[in-house]
């Protein structure tokens, strides 16, 4: 199966088990619009208390708060969305599609690579052991010739994109050749820059009303109430305030499931900081941040830094997390160094002092930033298409499994009677009542044991507790773990603890 066939599976995959559908599907959908269902909420609720308690009990100096998606309109003035948080558009005059004219340029590079990434792999196979990928890189005519190319358009797309530069983007269209991959055509608009905020209006009367946006992100919400926090928790210079929202961006291009939505859910945390010790935070949370991922057990080599070229004016170093989604390497979490500028603006734009008094050294400054960024679905589709899994199994049959970390899972154990009579599913229920406390458990009695396994393979619980007629007279129960699939027989009351053991969530927290 290619990584494309994968994904496609994956969405389905998703769907049929209650973890995401489609928004409004019964009238067609709306794109880049996702609901969680049954599972979803489970997994991404997991994910969430991972991530908040990470932030908020692990570390004394940083709080949380919950502000609201609507704001002061100002607000949006201040922070710069108004005016400079746009994408370049680009509309197919035949297909009638649109598209963003920076993600076509950057498609192109990337099929680029991906030749010169065959290429190599080619000659790799061709010369075994000898092979020095260094001295082919710079010998070989072919992928020469694809780097020059590449070298050459990379140039002129960073030119255009420093100088804003919007008809430069479309000659780079053109002089690519870069068709619609609706109508295959190369009959391109202009383009124009398009604001991703969405507006709507507040007050009661249409005279009264205010034009007012839904936040983009979440971080100026914690700006904004900055002076709060600090006061009202007596905080001292390095803290952080933590927030998990939503957020939404009316994003051109609606693809890739929830990796790109036009609703989502971020997670952010602000760090304020002495100005000059900046980049020392920043390079903490870079290793930070990285190592909470890491501990997750997908695979290190699933992650990677992707350190900012351009930097946004008010910053002075970003990174990305990236994670090896099943359509390549792609940001996952932002890292970022954000100086006094939020802080600074705030102040400017609301007239209000936004300081710190340093009481030790008996100065007062506005703090720096350093932020991280990560959003919820991005984090969910990384769990969901690391974790699926299409086994051979030893008598030729396929199981779906989703191998989720343990902590994550939205269904930690299921409870089994073998059969529906005999009292077994009596004393099935006695197991979920001694369990249902601690985790989030699911009774089953219906079809054969192995398709209640299967069942429970493809929603990704890390354990099956089967209630049989022994169980009666030994009062044990046989526990069968998803990833190996080895049975071992249990006391009902040894249980807990066996379960505990792998899906506590501090057993990952202490790794930390
Ligand atoms: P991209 O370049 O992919 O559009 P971004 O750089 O605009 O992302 P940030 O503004 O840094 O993203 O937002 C922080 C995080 O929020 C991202 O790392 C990502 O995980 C998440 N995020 C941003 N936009 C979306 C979206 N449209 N759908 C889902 N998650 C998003």
């Amino acid at each position: 199966m290619t990584q494309e066939e994968l994904f496609k599976v994956l969405v389905a995959h998703c769907k049929e088990y209650g973890f995401i559908f489609p928004s409004s599907e019964i009238y067609d959908g709306l794109a880049a619009v996702y609901d969680y269902g049954q599972m979803g909420v489970e997994l991404k609720n997991n994910i969430k208390q991972y991530w908040w308690n990470a932030m908020t009990r692990l570390n004394e100096n940083i709080v949380g708060i919950d502000s609201c998606i609507f704001m002061h309109p100002r607000i949006w003035e201040a922070s710069g969305h108004v005016g400079a948080f746009n994408d370049p558009l680009i509309d197919n005059k035949d297909s009638k599609k649109r598209y963003r004219a920076d993600v076509l340029i950057e498609d192109y590079l990337a099929k680029i690579e991906e030749k010169m990434n065959k290429e190599v792999e080619k000659g790799r196979k061709r010369f075994g052991e000898a092979f020095n990928e260094e001295q082919f890189r710079a010998t070989n005519p072919n992928v020469l010739r694809e780097k020059a190319k590449y070298d050459e358009v990379h140039n002129r797309y960073k030119k255009a994109e420093d100088a804003n530069d919007l008809a430069e983007y479309k000659q780079i269209i053109v002089d690519c050749g870069i068709v619609c991959p609706i109508s295959g055509t190369c009959n391109w608009t202009d383009v124009r820059q398009f604001n991703l905020m969405f507006s709507t209006s507040i007050g009661s009367t249409s005279e009264g009303a205010s034009t007012i946006y839904l936040r983009p992100e979440t971080a100026q919400g914690i700006f904004v109430n900055y002076l709060n926090v600090q006061k009202t928790g007596r905080m001292k210079i390095p803290f952080g305030i933590a927030q998990i929202g939503k957020a939404f961006r009316n994003e051109i291009v609606a693809r890739q499931f929830i990796f790109r939505m036009r609703e989502f859910e971020q997670m952010e945390m602000q760090f304020f900081i002495k100005p000059g010790t900046e980049l020392e935070w920043f390079k903490k949370w870079k290793e930070q941040r990285m190592k909470w991922h890491v501990n997750l057990g997908m695979g290190a080599e699933n992650y990677r830094f992707h350190d900012h070229e351009k930097l946004a004016h008010y910053a002075n170093a970003a990174t990305d997390i990236e994670f090896l989604f099943p359509f390549g390497f792609k940001e996952l979490e932002g890292i970022h160094s954000r100086t006094n500028w939020d802080l600074g603006r705030h102040q400017q734009y609301s007239g209000r002092k936004i300081e710190y008094f340093d009481p030790e050294e008996g100065v007062a400054y506005t703090p720096y930033v350093v932020e991280t960024s990560i959003g919820v679905d991005r984090m969910v589709l990384a769990v969901l298409s690391h974790s699926y899994k299409e086994e051979k199994l030893e008598n030729g049959e396929t199981r779906v499994v989703l191998s989720i970390p343990a902590p994550l899972a939205p269904v930690k154990a299921a409870v089994l009677p073998l059969v529906k009579k005999d009292g077994l599913p009596e004393l099935a229920q006695k197991v979920m009542d001694e369990l249902k406390y601690d985790f989030n458990c699911q009774y089953e009695e219906k079809d054969s044991i192995g398709k209640r396994y299967r069942r429970q393979d493809a929603i990704g619980t890390p354990y099956c507790i089967t209630v049989d007629h022994q169980s009666l007279e030994d009062g044990c129960v046989t526990v069968r773990e998803r990833d190996t699939m080895s049975q071992e027989r249990v006391k009902i009351e040894d249980l807990r603890a066996l379960i505990d053991k792998r899906v506590n969530l501090n057993n990952l927290l202490r790794n930390l």
